[in-house]
């Protein structure tokens, strides 16, 4: 079998992948870091969870330092497009751990923050900078970001970035990227606007293709459970009264609700600690200590604060509330069946998180099995589910109160997938799980808008 020494990757690099406990290639990682050492382009049909982050990442990484030069202020010789702030900040974190060891420097630019700050990690220039594409754009335009040096670029999620309307930026930024580059471009899917931007960016590429992520996360046994808004807490409760739950990582969106449910559980007896963006550096690492020695049986988290924790014995994972993010689910459930052993993972998903489900099974490409347990009320009061005919003529508003609750916020996409079912169809409403799971695949738009 294939090891990382193997495929000729700098000392600097193998000691970094040895702290984060990687020793096997994936499959995308064994077949395109040696193509990408040699200098090729390359097409990667792969998605998150497949470990292609480390697949582009630890090959350019191991370039930059067999010719170690540094990048003239405001330039930056690697640039990584994502489609989403999640991903962009993700990507970024695993270049930073990759690239500890050589010192390698590097930026995150993406929107809804200020822009001060980003203009301030380019000024001197950077290794690597990771960014999505509008926010990046109207760095270019004001003069703070320059791609006169980048002789990398990795396109992310180029489908994804695709369906987010990001053509026209990702057009204006590799028009100013030298034409001698090395260019990557990574897909879920291969439509044929995807086929046609590789074309148009790549060089000869060679192609490598790999799985679906589904088949990373085999050992964990997922459900739905459909259920009200107002009926989670108990749901959770009673679920965690079972000692099968030896070991639980609950997610939840928001700062508030992480702590909300904790306090829940906490009041039915059931020890829990939180960690959170809003804690301080002690405050989470005491609550991880209690989580993995034991002291608290249960962990619940936002996924930003999730991100990078490794405990081992994770028996399951429930998503209080599905993620934004479709490629989070991943993430999420990829915390438990660590190590060759068995994980269950549990998504309790009101009416409002449908459009969220049906992203993900689409990203996951599987059905989630459900088991409804709404009550009689929750079912009258949404009438006929996705499928059926009044819903997708709008006869009937979608219900949306519980996640306003949770800090105003809408959930993401839910009100555009509602709103972007085509008419059709004619379900008669039906209460068991399999028919339920039908009507989601049925109805599904292809894009419903989550993440957009
Ligand atoms: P990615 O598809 O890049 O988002 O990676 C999915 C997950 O797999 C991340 O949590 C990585 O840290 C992890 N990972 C990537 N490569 C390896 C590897 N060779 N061995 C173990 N874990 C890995």
């Amino acid at each position: 079998m294939t090891t990382f020494s193997d495929l000729g990757l700098a000392e600097s690099l193998l000691r970094a992948l040895r702290l984060q406990n990687y020793t096997i290639p994936t499959p995308i990682q064994a077949q395109s870091i040696p193509i990408l050492m040699e200098g090729a382009d390359l097409l990667g049909i792969a998605q998150t969870g497949t470990g292609k982050t480390a697949a582009f990442a630890l090959p350019i990484l191991h370039r930059l330092q067999a010719n170690r030069v540094f990048a003239a202020p405001r330039c930056a010789q690697v640039l990584v497009l994502a489609p989403t702030r999640e991903l962009a900040a993700q990507i970024a974190e695993s270049f930073r751990n990759y690239g500890k060891y050589m010192g390698a420097s590097v930026a995150c630019i993406v929107g809804g923050v200020s822009f001060g700050p980003q203009i301030k990690a380019m000024a001197r220039g950077v290794d690597v900078l990771v960014a999505t594409p509008g926010r990046l754009l109207d760095h270019m335009q004001s003069g703070h970001v320059k791609l006169d040096q980048t002789t990398y670029v990795v396109l992310d999620e180029a489908d994804h970035m695709l369906d987010l309307g990001f053509v026209l930026p990702v057009r204006k930024i590799m028009s100013k990227a030298p034409k001698t580059r090395q260019t990557l471009l990574f897909s879920a899917t291969m439509p044929k606007e995807i086929a046609s931007l590789a074309e148009e960016f790549l060089n000869k590429p060679q192609r490598v293709s790999v799985t679906p992520v589904a088949t990373t996360a085999e050992r964990v046994e997922q459900r739905v459970i459909l259920c009200d808004a107002g009926a989670k807490g108990a749901i959770l409760a009673e679920m965690l009264a079972s000692p099968d739950f030896a070991r639980t990582i609950v997610f939840t969106r928001t700062k508030r609700g992480a702590d909300r449910v904790s306090k829940s559980l906490d009041a039915a007896g059931i020890s829990s600690v939180a960690i959170h963006g809003n804690k301080s550096q002690g405050q989470r690492q005491n609550a991880l200590d209690a989580f993995k020695n034991g002291r608290a049986r249960v962990l619940v988290a936002t996924d930003i604060a999730a991100r990078g924790i490794d405990v081992s014995g994770v028996s399951h994972v429930v998503n209080f509330e599905l993620p934004d993010v479709p490629e989070s689910y991943v993430h999420r459930i990829g915390r438990t069946a660590r190590a060759g052993k068995e994980g269950e993972a549990i998504s309790l998903v009101e009416n409002a998180e449908r459009p969220l489900l049906r992203a993900i099974e689409r990203l996951t490409r599987q059905e989630i099995p459900a088991q409804d347990k709404r009550s009689d009320a929750e079912r009258d009061r949404v009438g006929p589910p996705p499928g059926a005919r009044q819903n997708r003529r709008g006869g009937r508003p979608q219900s949306h109160g519980g996640h306003a609750s949770q800090g105003g916020k809408p959930a993401h996409g839910a009100g555009a997938g509602a709103g972007a079912r085509k008419p059709g169809g004619g379900a008669q409403p039906a209460r068991d799980g399999q028919a339920q799971k039908r009507r989601f695949r049925s109805s599904s738009p292809r894009h419903a808008g989550a993440g957009a």
